[in-house]
C-alpha cells in the first residue's frame, strides 16, 4: 500500500516499569524547557501525574485528542504551541493521542517524545493519518517519527482488558502483514514471529488478569516489534480493508482490526504458505487464520463485524472501496472474492 523506508525506528526507547519516572531526563536529552502535554480527555489522569512530574517545564497541557486525528482539533492544539512558545511536545496516550502529537510535529518539526500506553505501534512509525472533511489520508514522513519513546509497561495497567485484546490483535496484524510483504526482509521477519508470540502468549493471560505484570510487560514488548514491522514493510489486503471500515463507515479501529485479521490471511492463505507456517507457529496453532480467529474469541473480542456497526447493505460499497486503487498483496485483489471474504467478517463465522 505504502513504499516505506528501510530500517526506520525511533532514535531511543525506554522500557520498564515506572520509567515515565525519567521523563525530564530525557526532555533534558533534548535540550527542551518548554514542554506541550498532549492526551485524550479519557487519560486527563495520566496527563496531570506527567503535569506533576515536569512542574514548571509543563508549559501547556491540551486534552483534546481524538480518534483519526482531525485536521481542527491539531488546528486548535497548534495555538497553544505558538502562544507559549513550545520547543517539545510529549504525547502519552495511544495512536490517536500520539497521532496529534505527530501531526502538530509535520507542521513545526518540533521534537516529540511519545509514552505509549496502548498496543497500536504508532509511536514507533513515521506515518500519519489525518482526516479532513470527512476523510482521512495517510502520509509518510521522517518528521513525525518520535524522538524518544517511553514505554512503562505500569500506564498500561488501567488500559480496559477489552481494548487491551483489540489493541494487541491491531499490533499482531502489523506483523502478519509484514510476514508476507513485498519488501520483507529476514530482520523484519524475526521481529514480526516474535511479536506475534509475545503478544499471543500474553494477550490471553490480561483478558482474565488485567494487573498482570509479566503479561503486560510481554505484551508492549512484543507491541513495540509490531509497531517497527509498521515502520519498516509496506501493508497489504488487511491494512485496507481495515482503513476502508474505519474512513469510510466509522467502525473502531483495533475491534475491527481482530474481526478481519483472521479472513484476510485467510484470503492470503494459498499465495504464501511460508508466511502461513510462520504465523501459526508464532500463534502456537495449527492454522494461521483459525489461529487468529481463536485468539480474538479468548480476548473476548466482538469477532463480526455486524456487532460493530457494518450494516449487511453496506458490504458492497466496501467491496467496492476496498478494491479502489490498486495496491501490492500476495494474492490478487478480486473485488467477488473480497465482498466474500467481508460477508465472513461480518457474520463471524470461522475463517475459510
Ligand atoms: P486510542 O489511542 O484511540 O485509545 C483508545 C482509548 O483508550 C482512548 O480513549 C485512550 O485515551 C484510552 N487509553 C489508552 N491507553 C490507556 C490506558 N493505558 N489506560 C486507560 N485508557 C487508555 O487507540 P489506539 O488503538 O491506540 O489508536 C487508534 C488510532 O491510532 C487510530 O486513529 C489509528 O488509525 C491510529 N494508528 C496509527 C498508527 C500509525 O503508525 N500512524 C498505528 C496504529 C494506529
Amino acid at each position: 500500500m505504502e513504499s516505506p523506508d528501510v530500517n526506520v525506528q525511533a532514535g531511543r526507547i525506554v522500557f520498564g516499569v515506572d520509567s515515565v519516572l525519567q521523563l525530564p531526563h530525557e526532555i533534558a536529552r533534548l535540550a527542551a524547557k518548554r514542554v506541550l502535554l498532549i492526551s485524550t480527555p479519557q487519560q486527563k489522569d495520566h496527563l496531570e501525574m506527567l503535569q506533576a512530574l515536569l512542574g514548571e517545564s509543563a508549559a501547556a497541557v491540551f486534552s483534546g485528542a481524538a480518534m483519526h486525528t482531525p485536521v481542527e482539533v491539531t488546528a486548535e492544539a497548534m495555538k497553544l504551541v505558538a502562544e507559549n512558545d513550545i520547543d517539545c511536545l510529549v504525547a502519552i496516550g495511544g495512536g490517536s493521542t500520539i497521532g496529534l502529537s505527530k501531526a502538530i510535529a509535520l507542521r513545526t518539526d518540533l521534537p516529540q517524545i511519545a509514552v505509549a500506553t496502548t498496543y497500536a505501534g504508532s509511536e514507533m512509525t513515521p506515518i500519519l493519518g489525518q482526516t479532513e472533511g470527512g476523510v482521512k489520508t495517510t502520509l509518510r514522513d521522517q518528521k513525525v517519527l518520535p524522538e524518544i519513546v517511553i514505554y512503562d509497561v505500569r500506564l498500561t495497567l488501567t488500559l480496559p482488558p477489552d481494548i487491551s485484546g483489540t489493541s494487541g490483535i491491531n499490533a499482531i496484524a502489523h506483523a502478519v502483514e509484514a510476514l508476507y510483504a513485498e519488501n520483507k526482509n529476514p530482520e523484519t521477519s524475526s521481529m514480526a514471529e516474535e511479536g506475534i508470540a509475545k503478544l499471543a502468549r500474553a494477550l490471553p493471560t490480561i483478558a482474565t488478569d488485567p494487573q498482570n505484570i509479566d503479561a503486560r510487560t510481554e505484551a508492549l514488548a512484543g507491541a513495540s516489534l509490531c509497531g517497527r514491522c509498521l515502520a519498516n514493510v509496506g501493508m497489504a489486503l488487511h491494512h485496507k480493508l481495515c482503513h476502508t471500515l474505519g474512513g469510510s463507515f466509522d467502525l473502531p479501529h483495533a475491534a475491527t482490526h481482530a474481526a478481519v485479521l483472521p479472513h484476510a490471511t485467510a484470503y492470503n492463505a494459498e499465495a504464501d504458505p511460508l508466511a502461513m507456517q510462520q504465523i501459526a507457529q508464532a500463534l502456537g496453532a495449527g492454522s494461521a487464520p483459525l489461529g487468529l480467529f481463536e485468539l480474538g474469541h479468548a480476548v473476548n473480542a466482538r469477532m463480526a463485524l455486524r456487532d460493530l456497526g457494518l450494516a449487511e447493505s453496506d458490504l458492497d460499497r466496501a467491496a467496492d472501496l476496498a478494491v479502489q486503487n490498486p495496491y501490492w498483496n500476495p494474492r490478487p485483489v478480486e473485488r467477488v472474492a473480497i465482498r466474500d471474504l467481508l460477508h465472513m467478517a461480518w457474520s463471524g463465522n470461522p475463517p475459510a
